[in-house]
């Protein structure tokens, strides 16, 4: 069965889609512990990130690295701080998120509650930045 992350890249479900090329998928977050909090992912399904071969992991990381400048130009922070956890989706996923403070990425405590509205604006303002 096809995980929810695929279903999402296939447009079965509706998310805030931030950049995307033949490969990889980035889309805000459903519960983000920041504003412009980001996941990417591969189109292909890989459940844990490091079974990924090298050259793709490159590839994914290079992806990943033009979504956070894009976020750094869209977003007030400081820097774009990353992290993998890959407990709750069992789809390989990298979690970008813009930060100030290091408790900026912290996953533990309640998440955001951002409109849908406000979400769209966000993903479009990355977008836009996405080169
Ligand atoms: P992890 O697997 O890294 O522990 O966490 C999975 C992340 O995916 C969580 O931050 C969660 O909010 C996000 N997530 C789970 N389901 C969805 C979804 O349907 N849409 C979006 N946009 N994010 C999701």
């Amino acid at each position: 069965m096809a995980t929810i992350f695929s279903r999402i890249v296939a447009g079965e479900i509706p998310c805030h889609k931030v950049a995307e090329n033949d490969e990889f998928f980035a889309f805000l977050d459903i519960n983000p512990v920041a504003l412009g909090h980001t996941l990417v992912i591969p189109k292909k399904e890989v459940d844990y990130i490091f079974d990924i071969d090298d050259p793709m992991l490159g590839r994914m990381m290079a992806f990943a690295k033009r979504v956070a400048h894009a976020q750094e130009s869209a977003i007030a922070c400081k820097r774009v701080g990353l992290a993998v956890m890959g407990l709750e989706v069992p789809h390989a996923h990298i979690h970008l998120i813009p930060i100030t403070k290091e408790s900026d990425m912290y996953f533990g405590g309640k998440k955001l509650e951002i409109s849908q509205e406000k979400l769209a604006e966000i993903a479009a303002k990355i977008q836009k930045e996405y080169k």
